[in-house]
């Protein structure tokens, strides 16, 4: 229940009643015993600005996760970000501290790579695909660079947009090879989904039927798309031998980066 002493946090986006946060958050306040409650917020994009300004001055709520369509244009109404946030030019978290200032941060490709360590998958030295190079192609690319990855490989059905991030990620990380072509899936240790495919029960897949028939059973074949839980895509991977990561995975896993970016919650949580 939400007492005059509960310490808000919040997650705005637009649509909002499709979000697991707030449903994942308030189960964990509650099981933790903190009086903590997480609020969901619709809120019209000519309105983000006053909505930002009222953050400000808003003394019982720590912070805001940020989901679609506002990680890229809230970014830009910060105070400060973090080096992957200014990179990625996008934000998916706020915390607000005390004196209203309010700081940007991106976990999404730390939430996806948690969640990727659980399956045993450690990107150090490894070889990675990401198909999709958006919002969240883009973060999981910057996590598996820091992470270690020695060559990546981005696809995306825009290849410009898939050049300017590798163009991009290059210059950031140039120990990493990084490119955007490849023939076959044979090699890779990590093949993911990035990109809305798959999303919905629509049955379509976000590579061609050939070169998915060359995935290795030893990879990690993962998917960030939440509904259905286990998608085409990771149908198959599963018949053929690969471990798979569904897209609640990812966001579950990031759940303790966001708390704890908002000071709610340890990390591990
Ligand atoms: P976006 O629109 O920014 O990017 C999607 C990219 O995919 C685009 O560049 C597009 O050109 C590309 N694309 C589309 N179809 C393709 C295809 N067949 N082959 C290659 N590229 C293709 O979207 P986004 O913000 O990056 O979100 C992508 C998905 O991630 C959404 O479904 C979203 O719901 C999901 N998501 C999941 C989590 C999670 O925790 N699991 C978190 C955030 C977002």
């Amino acid at each position: 229940m939400i007492h005059g002493s509960t310490e808000l946090v919040a997650i705005i986006g637009s649509p909002i009643a499709q979000v697991k946060s707030p449903e994942n958050f308030n189960a964990w306040f509650a099981e933790n015993g903190q009086d903590r409650a997480m609020i969901a917020v619709d809120m019209a994009e000519q309105d983000l600005a006053t909505f930002i300004q009222a953050l400000r001055g808003w003394k019982n709520l720590r912070g805001c996760v940020v989901t679609v369509p506002y990680k890229q244009v809230l970014a830009g109404q910060l105070d400060q970000l973090s080096p992957r946030a200014a990179a990625l030019g996008s934000v998916n978290v706020i915390r607000r501290e005390a004196n209203g200032r309010l700081l940007g941060d991106n976990v999404d490709g730390e939430g996806f790579l948690k969640a990727a360590r659980a399956h045993g998958f450690h990107p150090e030295g490894c070889r990675a695909l990401v198909v999709g190079s958006g919002g969240v192609g883009a973060a999981i690319a910057y996590s598996l660079c820091e992470g270690g990855v020695r060559q990546l490989v981005i696809a995306d059905l825009d290849q410009p947009r898939a050049q300017a991030l590798a163009e991009s990620l290059s210059r950031a990380f140039p120990q990493v090879q990084i490119g955007n072509q490849y023939e076959s899936l044979g090699d890779f240790d990590l093949v993911a989904n990035a990109t809305p495919v798959g999303m919905g029960g629509t049955g379509e897949m976000p590579l061609p039927g050939v070169l998915l028939e060359t995935l290795s059973p030893t990879a990690l074949v993962a998917d960030v798309v939440t509904s259905p839980v286990v998608t085409p895509f990771l149908e198959l991977a599963r018949s053929l031998g690969c471990r798979i990561q569904t897209g609640p995975e990812m966001a579950r896993a990031q759940m303790g980066n966001l708390g704890a970016h908002m000071g709610v919650m340890p990390q591990d949580a």
